[in-house]
């Protein structure tokens, strides 16, 4: 176990605290996400999230309850809270990307990209010189 003891740490929960995580690896995605079906899910404009290897991810309490959105996609939200927390995609198992706000320091995963820009809502002006991508900036599974 020394490799977690050197192994970059992140940590965080839902508004509740019922539900925890740590996360022992660095994120291999963050972005924001433009499009309408993280929109509704979390209520928010836009979302931002970061993808890990769910190799490092350890969970603390309560499970999360998940939503199915979309043929392959689960939504995993605080059963009590109601926190949007997690998506998955069952294309990519080894994968899981957490909501910004769900980590206790946020300002530590700063956002690289933008993904469905063509979703993005009208009046919300993108001001920043990160890349912008039509569609996901998860990478999908060989075709
Ligand atoms: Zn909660
Ligand atoms: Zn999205």
């Amino acid at each position: 176990m020394s490799d977690l003891e050197n192994s970059p740490k992140y940590e965080g929960g839902c508004m509740c605290g019922r539900t925890r995580f740590t996360i022992f690896d660095q994120p291999n995605l963050a972005t924001y996400c433009h499009c309408d079906d993280c929109r509704t899910s979390t209520g928010a404009a836009v979302s931002a999230f970061v993808g890990f290897e769910t190799a490092h991810l350890v969970w603390q309490g309560e499970p999360l309850k998940q939503y199915r959105s979309s043929p392959t996609v689960l939504r995993g939200f605080c059963s009590e809270c109601g926190t949007s927390m997690t998506y998955e995609d069952e294309k990519l198992p080894q994968h899981i990307y957490f909501y910004i706000g769900v980590f206790d320091d946020p300002d530590s995963l700063p956002m690289t990209n933008h993904s469905y820009v063509e979703q993005k809502l009208t009046w919300l002006k993108i001001n920043d010189d990160l890349p912008s991508n039509t569609g996901t900036a998860v990478p999908r599974e060989e075709e």
